[in-house]
């Protein structure tokens, strides 16, 4: 076993503290590597507060993880000492079904492995523990070659908030022609908006909050529209054909399917607490469809983090020391943040 340190939240609720604990040893198929970067995801906070099912305590949250490779098991072939590299929101699949096989480990049949709050159960059936923390050991097959020309702090988001936003937009091929409204301006919104605008799309953001105007043009959206004015609001019914959803609350989804055009495309990627009410009559009349999307296979990760190598795109993020966590997530559910936090784990 590897001795190790991190931030946990002891039980459900609680604030974090520094906790003590171990790693599995270096097996055949693994590679460690000490962490350098985290981002903060919302879904840390959900998860904490067992906003969506009851969690597994101690935990360690941290899905954006990024470091350089200390040791590599005997066959492992993809990676060596001193790679940079990262892990992102699952740590194992069964690796049989045809998700799986289909490179959509996301989706994995029989369960895939959550870096944190899961269980290895085609292993050891320990508990994973996530990123706010020293070193990771993580099989070879979940473990990403990330480009060296970008600034590390920016990239590790991207390995949740970059791929969550990239995958559906890929999936449903959204690009030039196209009139892309993105809900919500926080980690997942921001990439999203990067993304749109890399793909050829018109992009619209529809925020809560007015003062995030300017930093939603800087970031190549074309519209901004304050949701709470009415009269903004108004103004772009019936004009998107693709609303992409990071809202981590409850929000009234009927209403902003009424933004959509006919065939336009609703997708949730965001997860509140509570289930949304969708009336008949919101889908029917123009023929729309509501979709989700979560996370990306292993594959389509690869392929996002070379996109932004080639492209320069990363994350907008405001890096801070590991003992600021519980001020970051009170700042998180004030909308306030610019706009993924970032751990540096040089502060632990
Ligand atoms: P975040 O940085 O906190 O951003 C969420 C944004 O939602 C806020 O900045 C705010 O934007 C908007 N918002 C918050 N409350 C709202 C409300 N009541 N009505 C309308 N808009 C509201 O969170 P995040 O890290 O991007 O995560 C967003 C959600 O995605 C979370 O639920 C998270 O768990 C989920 N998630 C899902 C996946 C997946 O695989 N599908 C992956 C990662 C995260 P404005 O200030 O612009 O209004
Ligand atoms: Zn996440």
């Amino acid at each position: 076993m590897i001795a190790t340190k991190g931030y946990a939240a002891m039980n459900a609720g609680e604030q974090l503290t520094e906790w003590n604990f171990e790693r599995r040893a270096v097996g055949p198929n693994d590679v460690q590597f000490d962490i350098q970067y985290c981002g903060v995801c919302h879904s840390d906070l959900h998860q904490i507060r067992n906003d969506w099912f009851p969690g597994i305590f101690p935990m360690v949250p941290g899905h954006e993880i990024v470091g350089r490779v200390i040791a590599v098991g005997e066959n492992v072939s993809k990676f060596k000492l001193g790679d940079l590299v990262g892990t992102g929101c699952m740590v194992d699949s069964c690796g049989d079904c045809s998700s799986c096989k289909h490179g959509e480990e996301q989706y994995c049949e029989n369960g895939s492995v959550s870096t944190y709050n899961g269980l290895n159960k085609y292993t050891d059936g320990m508990p994973t523990y996530g990123g706010y923390s020293k070193t990771i050991v993580v099989k070879e097959d979940f473990v990403l070659n990330v480009p060296e020309n970008l600034p590390l702090s920016g990239v590790a988001p991207l390995l949740c908030a970059g791929i969550t936003t990239y995958s559906p937009l890929r999936h449903w091929k959204v690009g030039k022609g196209h009139k892309l409204a993105v809900l919500g301006l926080g980690g997942l919104g921001h990439m999203a908006v990067k993304f749109g605008v890399a793909f050829g799309a018109e992009v619209t953001v529809l925020s809560t909050s007015e003062n995030k105007r300017e930093d939603a043009m800087k970031l190549g959206a074309h519209q901004f529209v304050v949701t709470k004015d009415e009269a903004q609001f108004n103004a772009v019914k019936d004009s998107f054909d693709f609303i992409l959803d990071t809202v981590s609350a409850p929000h009234d989804i009927a209403a902003y399917m009424g933004l959509l055009k006919t065939n336009g495309v609703h997708i949730c990627v965001g997860v509140p607490s509570e289930p949304s009410v969708i009336p008949a009559f919101a889908l029917i009349g123009n023929r729309k469809s509501l979709a989700g999307s979560m996370i990306g296979g292993i594959e389509e990760t690869q392929e996002m983090l070379d996109f932004c190598g080639e492209n320069n795109i990363v994350s907008e993020v405001e890096v801070i020391d590991m003992a600021y966590i519980d001020k970051a997530y009170e700042r998180m559910e004030k909308n306030d943040v610019k706009y993924r936090f970032v751990i540096d784990m040089a502060t632990l």
